[in-house]
């Protein structure tokens, strides 16, 4: 699951901020060049004031997530425009101290707050103001995406739950396709506006001193935006022979379910994935599912047979960090967190971890139910949550993970050492089950962490293309499922023309969030779970290792988790991994029986499309 945690760029910053910003500009250094001792101080206040802003940011977004109405919404869009506006105020000054000689550590803060936004909209107002109006407007839109099979019959209509639920659950090929194409016809309104869209904020990242937004956003991994490109292609060619497999043989499998639709040697069709974007194929589990290979337990029954009810389930999760040597949870954590569903109110249950005041006031919210999947997330939210409060100690321009995708790979680390041993371990389960069985489990892992590797990838290798000015309005779509094709090797059901505007159907593209960190944290997660598994000494298959009740494990991560963003990602990754590259070779590892079994399956059938 990739789940939104509270982030710098959404956090707070106001009147006083601003006041801030404007007494630097009138200050006396102004007139002459900065010097060092001027750009101290700049940071100081930024980072004084930065903490006070997102103190108030992530005051008035946990009240609205967790009170919906319009008054609570009013005040975060009130408080983020405000945060927003400062941040960017304070990044375009920053540009000031280029050329000023500072400390390695003041000069990699006056770089990450030039690169803390997203977004950058232009100085002209009059731009600014459209590009934050065209930005929300693409958001609303999306929000309120519907598709409405009779449009006469409002109670018909299909908004993206209702579609995630059919995608995932109905056989019915026809079916899926009616509501995937219905699903995409939320979308063609937001072309016009995309293109503007990246016309404005490319103009807003060129007064930073970006060549676009794209650029902008590369800019943040601690090399060149070329060299990292290459980098995730090395990446990508690693795991690409186990996902060519996996992709051979479900589409064996679905062709034996849904007969000719399903090409024999061709791209699979979109709409028979499982999900609206062919993201994470592990709803069609039942169709592919090894046989014999039942795991012989059931996570989902053992939580409710023995009442575990939420808060059990949490404390298990503390549990588990604890037993790596971390210090238990503050008290503030139970009172002040959301763990089930209120009765009385509208929230927002989509699961988050957050730090309010930045300095261990640290909570999750999320509506638990008795699931295995919830049991997961837990040990996801919680990863978060304890690396907040690690790099607590940190300036507050530090207090980030070292690059986006470790934020979201530390609690899928953890969540990887959920192994049956475990669960006996801590007397959930009677007896782990043979290794015969680790096929089924491990296929429902690679459904939706191998299937989604050239997903996590695309999605900016599109938008990057599009800002850079490769890929015009005019070959939108095609640009789009040539990367599909290219990538994922699955197909539409028919042409998708340039009528259509299909990427704005994945949340992410109107909403403008990056999305190669969903792509390095499925990596990073194996590297750290193969290297955290040697440090604890485990010498099983990497499936079966898991890191629990080693104090050794947990001082690698902890020495990691402590660096926040103070150094480049290769270095804390090296903390960890003993190397500063990346390697995706950990997921080949992980999956190596799987890898052997599908060898058997698709034999004499040609891999590819
Ligand atoms: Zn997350």
């Amino acid at each position: 699951m990739t789940n939104a945690i509270r982030r710098f760029t959404t956090a707070a910053l106001a009147t006083a901020a601003i006041a801030a910003a404007a007494c630097a500009k009138q200050g006396p250094a102004t007139a002459a060049a900065p010097t060092a001792a001027d750009a101290k101080k700049f940071l100081d206040a930024v980072n004084d004031d930065m903490l006070r802003l997102q103190i108030e940011g992530n005051q008035s977004g946990w009240v609205q997530q967790n009170f919906i109405t319009d008054d609570t919404e009013a005040i975060e869009a009130r408080v983020n425009q405000r945060v927003t506006d400062a941040i960017a105020r304070y990044a375009k000054e920053a540009a000031r101290f280029d050329k000023v000689d500072v400390s390695a550590d003041e000069r990699r803060q006056l770089n990450l707050l030039k690169l803390s936004l997203v977004m950058v909209t232009p100085s002209d107002p009059k731009l600014g103001e459209e590009l934050t109006t065209i930005a929300a407007r693409l958001e609303s839109t999306y929000g309120k995406g519907k598709w409405c099979p009779d449009p006469a019959k409002t109670e018909s209509c299909m908004n993206i739950d209702a579609v995630t639920k059919t995608m995932a659950e109905s056989r019915d090929a026809a079916k899926l396709r009616q509501v995937w194409e219905g699903w995409h016809t939320i979308s063609p309104p937001m072309r016009s506006d995309y293109a503007r869209f990246v016309e404005l904020s490319n103009k807003g990242a060129r007064e930073l001193g970006f060549a676009d937004t794209g650029a902008m956003w590369r800019a943040k991994y601690d090399m060149t935006p070329d060299a990292f490109m290459k980098e995730l292609d090395r990446l990508w060619d690693q795991v690409r022979p186990l996902y060519l497999k996996l992709h051979a043989y479900v589409r064996l499998k679905l062709r034996e379910k849904y007969g000719n639709v399903v090409p024999a040697d061709g791209p699979i069709p979109a709409y028979l994935l499982g999900n609206i974007w062919a993201q994470d194929w592990s709803n069609i589990y039942p169709l592919v599912a090894p046989k014999n290979a039942d795991p012989g337990y059931s996570l989902d029954d053992i939580l409710k047979q023995r009442k575990i009810v939420p808060l059990d389930m949490v404390r298990t999760g503390e549990h588990f960090y604890s037993s790596l040597g971390f210090a238990p949870l503050p008290k503030t954590f139970w009172e002040r967190s959301l763990f089930v569903r209120p009765r009385d109110r509208e929230v927002v249950c989509h699961a988050s971890a957050w730090d309010i005041n930045l300095a261990g006031d640290i909570r999750i919210k999320m509506c638990i139910e008795q699931t295995a999947e919830d049991f997961t997330t837990i040990h996801h939210e919680l990863g978060h949550n304890y690396y907040q409060r690690a790099y607590s100690m940190q300036p507050v321009l530090f207090r980030d993970s070292a690059n986006d995708g470790f934020h979201e790979a530390i609690g899928d680390t953890i969540a990887l050492s959920v192994t049956p041993e475990y669960l006996v371990k801590i007397g959930l389960l009677g007896a782990a089950p043979d290794a015969s069985r680790d096929i089924g489990l491990l296929m429902k892992r690679a459904l939706e962490k191998v299937a989604f590797l050239p997903f996590g990838l695309l999605i900016d290798q599109w938008r990057w293309k599009v800002f850079n000015g490769e890929i015009s309005p005019a070959t939108y779509n095609k640009a789009w499922w040539d990367l599909r094709l290219k990538y994922q090797g699955i197909a539409p059901p028919s042409a998708r023309g340039e009528e259509f505007f299909d990427p704005g159907a994945k949340y992410h593209v109107p909403d403008n969030t990056p999305y190669t960190r969903y792509f390095l944290a499925d990596i990073l997660q194996f590297q750290f779970h193969r290297a955290l598994s040697k440090t604890a000494g485990c010498t099983l298959p990497l499936n079966r290792c898991s890191i629990y009740e080693s104090k050794a494990a947990g001082e690698k991560l902890n020495a990691m988790l402590t660096l926040g963003q103070s150094k480049p990602w290769p270095d804390a990754l090296a903390v960890i991994a003993g190397t500063q590259q990346m390697d995706a070779s950990a997921i080949i590892d992980y999956f190596a029986p799987l890898d052997r079994w599908l060898d058997e399956q698709i034999k004499g059938i040609k891999t590819g499309w």
